[in-house]
């Protein structure tokens, strides 16, 4: 899995991976890779929206149709954070436990550490086995998410901004 900084960079054969939900003023839109057209969805024409039983899908019926949306699409985060509270059958409160859930990464500065691994940038977190110095540790993982935008002169910005749903860590430090 490539995280989400990265697939802008590397192109990717893996369309669920490439695949973009975006939020619209009245619903959504899935963007899948290779030239085809986004799909626009409103709110007002969806039955039901819902987990699948390992919650890394959200399944909604529209007409018949049952269209899933995986967590690794791009903006999935995002989207289910924003499901209309009219369906009742969304579980909401899983929603709310699992970003309360997350922890700030020191790579990246967004608030995305799942299980020690950071669903943004997908570096493992820190600790005394994987290398003795956090720091060095950091700045090591930092040069590396960041080598494609150094080579291209584009300029890290220093303070994490909120992205993908995902809020930014204040504290958060650039070290290269
Ligand atoms: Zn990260």
């Amino acid at each position: 899995m490539t995280g989400y900084l990265m697939r802008n960079i590397f192109n990717k054969k893996l369309t669920s991976e490439l695949t973009e939900i975006k939020l619209t003023e009245s619903g959504f839109s899935i963007n899948k890779p290779f030239g085809a057209k986004p799909k626009l969805f409103d709110w007002k024409e969806i039955n039901s929206v819902q987990f699948s039983e390992n919650r890394n899908e959200v399944i909604f019926e529209k007409a018949d149709k049952k269209i899933g949306l995986k967590n690794n699409n791009i903006g999935w985060y995002e989207f289910i954070q924003n499901v209309p509270t009219r369906f009742k059958e969304f579980d909401f409160n899983y929603v709310s436990e699992f970003m309360n859930s997350l922890k700030p990464c020191g790579v990246c500065g967004i608030v995305a550490v799942k299980e020690n691994v950071c669903i943004v940038c997908e570096t493992i977190t820190w600790n005394n086995e994987v290398a003795e110095n956090e720091i060095e540790f950091i700045k090591s993982k930092q040069s590396e998410l960041y080598s494609e935008l150094i080579k291209d002169g584009i300029e890290i910005k220093k303070v994490a901004e909120p992205e993908h749903g995902f809020k930014a860590d204040k504290n958060w430090k650039l070290y290269i």
